[in-house]
């Protein structure tokens, strides 16, 4: 069971402490672990030769909203506001229990197919979309969402506190590749202040992290200095919720103090640059918060907003945005990388088990087919994740040591009998159009 090797790998990025890339190298995965890197004797297991392929840690995305691919390209040509408006009443037409699961098992089989191994996914509905997405194979974090309202999913603020309650049993019995608790709250201007405290003391009665919206626009603190006095992370602060590790969606407009109250309290930014860009959100100084030791992992947001779920067009777009903020010279490549791997693990509190290649943790792997033209010649190995590879490069993905993509096709999905079933519920989104 999940046993197997990759043998002679063209190169191995291993994201450790030493950001090795080793070449020739072979990996022996027992029980889904990484058990040994170029030992002396093999064991008899199945063997993927990786003599034409590039072996990489399975990318984090530390923001999405899986389900949301349903949207993709639903609207267009709006900031923020009225993304949320014209998404919202999309949601609200669509979006019940079997719908997400639908959408996340979508969003689950295009992560995989381009190399994203594990998503920090906010969506209604989690105990589907969460059954969903382990089916699929992803590592998929999922927690109950949060509104102060009745919201798309109908739920009355009791209910909402009820599920957060049964939320750590069903979690559990869903299973799939390891996952920590999450509590979302969806943003400080949709959840009072009164509401976060709750959730502040339902997470650490169940010993959860959080994942919320932070700081995604200017308008976004505007109108928090306006109903609190505070900025957002300066609510968060007051309410509990950083007593919890948290992991911020965007974290765009942070100020040198909300810079180091999130240090200090331990929490983390899901880095969204192409949602960012395309919503005209602003830009996140990923330099500065890399330096100043604010983890920071990179992420996608939902299809709606980024239309696809490529973290190897995010890869590229923090690196340009590092460019233009500071200048080419302090494009450092490595930390451009680890943000999208061991940062990204660490923001979500899973450093332990991945996030990099390295005996004792799980295998989260996938290879890199180097044979296109466009990686083609390899000078700079970091050079050509960060700027030339996409996801049609990725051939095959393990999750916990399982095949889960074999030869650029998922192992657990009916592409097309997955088509064919978003096509049938997708009739009624044309009424709305
Ligand atoms: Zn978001």
């Amino acid at each position: 069971m999940n046993n197997f090797i990759i043998k002679n790998a063209k190169y191995l990025v291993t994201v450790n402490t030493k950001n090795e890339i080793l070449t020739g190298a072979t990996i022996v995965v027992t029980d889904g672990k990484i058990a040994a890197i170029n030992p002396p004797n093999l064991p008899d297991y199945e063997v993927f030769d990786g003599s034409s392929h590039l072996i990489a840690p399975g990318l984090i995305n530390t923001h999405t909203h899986l389900a949301m691919a349903l949207l993709r390209g639903w609207a267009e040509g709006v900031n923020l506001d009225g993304f949320l408006e014209r998404v919202w009443a999309a949601e609200g037409a669509i979006m019940d229990g079997e719908t997400s699961a639908l959408g996340t098992e979508l969003g689950a089989g295009e992560a995989l197919l381009s190399g994203t191994t594990t998503t920090l996914d906010m969506y209604l509905n989690p105990a589907q979309t969460h059954k969903a997405a382990v089916q699929v194979g992803l590592r998929h974090i999922a927690g109950p969402i949060f509104f102060d309202f009745p919201g798309l999913d109908g739920l009355e603020w009791p209910e909402r506190i009820a599920f957060g309650e049964k939320w750590p049993a069903i979690h559990r019995e869903i299973g799939g590749a390891f996952t920590p608790l999450f509590f979302m709250p969806h943003s400080v201007y949709t959840d009072s202040e009164e509401h976060l405290i709750e959730i502040a003391v339902l997470a650490k009665k169940h010993g959860a992290r959080i994942h919320l919206h932070v700081s995604e626009t200017e308008a976004e603190n505007k109108q928090s200095h306006e109903m609190h006095g505070r900025t957002p992370t300066k609510v968060l602060l007051d309410a509990g919720i950083l007593d919890a590790p948290t992991t911020y969606g965007h974290g765009v407009h942070l100020s040198d103090e909300d810079i180091s109250i999130s240090i200090k309290a331990g929490a983390s930014v899901g880095h969204c640059p192409g949602s960012n860009l395309k919503l005209g959100s602003g830009i996140a100084d990923l330099k500065k918060y890399q330096d100043l030791g604010l983890i920071t992992g990179l992420g996608t947001d939902g299809c709606s907003s980024s239309n696809d779920l490529d973290m190897w067009s995010v890869l590229r777009l923090a690196a340009h945005m590092v460019a233009l903020k500071h200048s080419p010279v302090d494009v450092d490549l490595v930390k451009i990388f680890r943000a999208a791997t061991i940062d990204g693990a660490k923001a979500v509190g899973l450093e332990d088990r991945i996030g990099s290649i390295e005996v004792g943790k799980e295998a989260d792997l996938i290879a890199i087919d180097l044979s296109a033209l466009h990686l083609t010649p390899v000078h700079n190995v970091l050079a050509l994740l960060v700027f030339a590879a996409g996801r049609s490069d990725v051939s095959d993905v393990w999750v916990a040591g399982n095949r889960v993509v074999r030869n650029r096709s998922l192992v657990n999905v009916d592409v097309a009998d997955l088509k064919a079933r978003i096509d049938i519920r997708m009739k009624v989104l044309e009424e709305l159009k």
